[in-house]
């Protein structure tokens, strides 16, 4: 299977190049020429395996140039009981006949981002030794919280990599900010930026983009790749969680096979549903992907008018990680969309850097409505669905609650009463905070208090590792402008 760019699909390279560069040089995000299919008799088949040996069946339909033994081998360090606290890794709960709740937050740092993070180094340890190059990987990230502390968990110690995170100052939660301050490990660094997500994810582009800084780099021994949904080594893995959840449902007898079923994704920068889609694509009986906003309702709109329009405020809510005005991963959808028209891609993306907008053509619109709704919520009635799940016994976090909510208002609105999987992407203790708010309770002073108090409140367990976080030393401290992320790049590679 090759790999093309969106904004130039002469361009292409193999799936172990393509996760090696992370973004191509052109700007345009790497994709499958084509998507292979999946017959409903493999979908059977995979029923009867532990979801590390689905993740290697399905990845390596797209990895024809990694051995199945190899993709066996990485799956099973991935996903084995030392990262995951859960026998089934991504385990489906059932929440009433028709509505379940897939939750991906059992990996190390307790949020979705360890589904694809922690399988991402061993895919690109690989690749480079397929490609045959010899510079260290430096691994820069802008995060909204939760994946910059996945991918140093996942890159922490591999050799040939350096990882850098830059996070904006005031945009994680204490949980969040503690987890990657504290983080070990001799090849990690993690920088504040000054401003939000989308101007750490633009220094991170703008990076990626100059020419004087590759070279400068390259003499040094280095040369930029990304953790970031952009990278096709980040969508991949999430595909496969889809497909296992079906394979859940089937297995306990809780839809026919075949039998079409709704998906609900908490969604900012549009990679974790782009996978669902992906999944449809191959084959996978989704019927309608629900895309879940909170008050950053951008996809809303644009699900609805097929009109893109960042020109507007940017709140900053209880759900950190979703707090995102420009999706990167859409582009990928567009150009599926517009049947692989990479000049339609090059102008809307061309249109959405220089004035902050784009429009659709009539006919993608269609398609792009067939296949998606788009809702979105406020905090307060983020809030109520926390509190709504609890009081039935069931504790989620922030963004996990606005999809509940969304599914709820989809089939208010539409009547659409097709078994739905909502999914949840963080454990409710990376959030204390706005959890304990949520259920009226006040929380205590301390961030890490919280989570003793949130426990002994609900008595579900927090994950281990949080727990550890009372104590831990803080290694970095750095703060930077958004305008100054280079220099931070250049002293952290000397
Ligand atoms: C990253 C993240 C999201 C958004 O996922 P995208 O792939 O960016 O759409 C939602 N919830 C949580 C907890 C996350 O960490």
């Amino acid at each position: 299977m090759e790999y093309l760019s969106t904004r130039d699909k002469t361009l292409r390279k193999s799936a172990a190049q393509a996760i090696v560069m992370g973004l191509s040089r052109d700007g345009g995000l790497f994709t499958p020429v084509g998507f292979p299919s999946l017959s409903a008799l493999e979908v059977e088949t995979l029923c009867g395996m532990p979801y590390r040996k689905r993740a290697a069946y399905i990845m390596g339909k797209f990895l024809e140039d990694f051995r199945p033994e190899e993709l066996n081998q990485f799956t099973k360090n991935a996903y084995g009981p030392e990262k995951f606290d859960s026998p089934a890794v991504a385990p489906l709960r059932k929440m009433d006949g028709n509505t379940w709740c897939l939750e991906l937050w059992h990996g190390p740092t307790s949020a979705f981002k360890d589904m694809a993070l922690q399988m991402l180094p061993q895919l690109l340890s690989a690749s480079l030794r397929m490609t045959g190059e010899k510079k260290t990987a430096c691994i820069l990230v802008a995060t909204s919280g939760d994946t910059g502390k996945a991918a140093m968990e996942g890159f922490a110690g591999v050799e040939q990599t350096k990882i850098l995170v830059f996070y904006p100052e005031n945009g994680v939660s204490e949980i969040q900010k503690l987890q990657m301050v504290t983080q070990e490990g001799g090849n990690v660094g993690v920088c504040a930026v000054k401003g939000n997500f989308d101007d750490a994810q633009n220094g991170v582009k703008r990076i990626f983009s100059d020419e004087a800084m590759r070279e400068e780099l390259a003499r040094r021994g280095y040369f930029l790749s990304s953790a970031n949904s952009i990278n096709w080594g980040r969508i991949l893995p999430q595909v496969v969680y889809y497909i296992s959840a079906y394979c859940d449902l089937l297995s306990a007898k809780e839809i026919k096979l075949g039998e079409p079923v709704n998906f609900c994704v908490p969604t900012g920068n549009f990679g974790n549903i782009l996978a669902c889609y992906y999944a449809k694509r191959m084959g996978l009986p989704v019927k309608k992907l629900i895309c879940a906003s909170n008050r950053n309702d951008v996809l809303t709109d644009f699900i609805r008018t097929g009109v893109y329009d960042r020109n507007r405020p940017f709140y900053t809510t209880m759900s950190p990680s979703m707090d995102i005005l420009i999706s990167s991963n859409l582009e990928r959808l567009l150009f599926d969309l517009s049947g692989g028209r990479d000049e339609l891609v090059r102008s809307c993306m061309e249109q959405l850097a220089e004035t902050g907008r784009y429009e659709i053509t009539a006919g993608m619109k269609r398609r792009l409505q067939e296949v998606f709704f788009g809702g979105f919520c406020g905090e307060e009635e983020t809030a109520s669905s926390i509190e709504m799940l609890h009081r039935y016994g069931y504790l989620i976090d922030t963004h996990t609650a606005v999809a509940a909510r969304v599914l709820t208002d989809y089939r208010k609105e539409t009547g659409d009463r097709t078994p739905a999987v909502f999914v949840s992407t963080a454990s409710p203790y990376k959030f204390c905070d706005s959890v304990l708010s949520a259920i009226g309770e006040t929380p205590a002073a301390d961030s890490v208090d919280r989570i003793a108090q949130m426990e002994a409140l609900t008595g579900v367990t927090a994950p281990s590792r949080l727990a550890a976080l009372k104590g831990k030393e803080v290694r970095f401290h750095d703060v930077t402008g958004k305008e100054r992320m280079e220099e931070r790049v250049l002293a952290f590679l000397q």
